[in-house]
């Protein structure tokens, strides 16, 4: 037993809850975001029973890939996706959460060619259209959606979002709500997309009302995050 054997337990307790009250039965994943958190941390998250980890930064993630090649762990990037970054990023990890834009999703496929499974895809969708803030829009979203799925080495899964963090469930569900809508739009086209990933450890109940279906949580599993050595990436 380790702290995170406490800590994992205590979000599955509540995402079994909230899937409860809203009449939920089917899977809700949990992707451990571990970015700035040593390597010593995700295996103790791992031996605790944690397989899904989430990173943001590529040359810190594969230097804990490095370190954890012992551990059978499921990769997501869930970070912004830089041209240069599509070929390690294609190589490396088994999900991309965050494309939202063809020419990515184009170099994604061809850097894939060869492995045995398509690299899994999420569409990222601003929800909030904030222009600071990375995302396709409802209406670019469509044409993304299609090209993704003609590109052979990838496996349009479904859409990311990251909203604006907002205090109150109600405005937190609102949000989501439209991130959910989307997602449906597209299934309503035949995308026949299964994943919606949306929440994480301030809003990931909130999330799973919402119908989310992979939550990404870092500090409500692996404590604060230490700041970021900008020099590092
Ligand atoms: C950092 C990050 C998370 C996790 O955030 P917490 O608030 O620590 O749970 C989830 N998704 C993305 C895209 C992130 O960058």
């Amino acid at each position: 037993m380790n702290s995170f054997d406490y800590k994992l337990q205590a979000i599955h307790d509540r995402i079994d809850a909230v899937k409860a009250q809203v009449g939920r039965n089917d899977t809700v994943h949990l992707c451990a975001v571990s970015k700035m958190q040593p390597a010593e941390a995700v295996r103790a998250a791992y031996e605790a029973g944690q397989t899904i980890f989430g990173e943001n930064y590529l040359q810190e993630a594969l230097f804990k890939q490095e370190k954890l090649q012992d551990c059978d762990i499921e990769w997501h990037f869930i970070g912004p996706i830089q041209s240069n970054k599509t070929q390690a990023i294609a190589q490396h990890f088994s999900w991309a959460h965050s494309v939202d834009r063809i020419k990515i999703a184009q170099r994604l496929s061809s850097a894939r060619a060869g492995h045995a499974q398509p690299l899994n895809i999420c569409l990222q969708f601003n929800s909030s259209n904030e222009t600071t803030k990375s995302g396709a829009s409802s209406e670019e979203i469509i044409s993304l959606a299609e090209v993704v799925q003609t590109l052979p080495n990838l496996n349009l899964r479904g859409i990311m979002a990251l909203p604006k963090s907002v205090d109150s469930v109600k405005e937190q569900r609102a949000q989501f709500k439209l991130v959910h809508t989307i997602f449906e739009q597209l299934n309503n086209k035949g995308f026949g997309l299964d994943a919606l990933s949306i929440g994480m450890s301030n809003d990931y109940e909130a999330a799973i009302m919402e119908g989310g279906t992979i939550i990404r949580i870092g500090s409500a599993i692996f404590g604060p995050r230490p700041h970021k050595n900008t020099s590092s990436e």
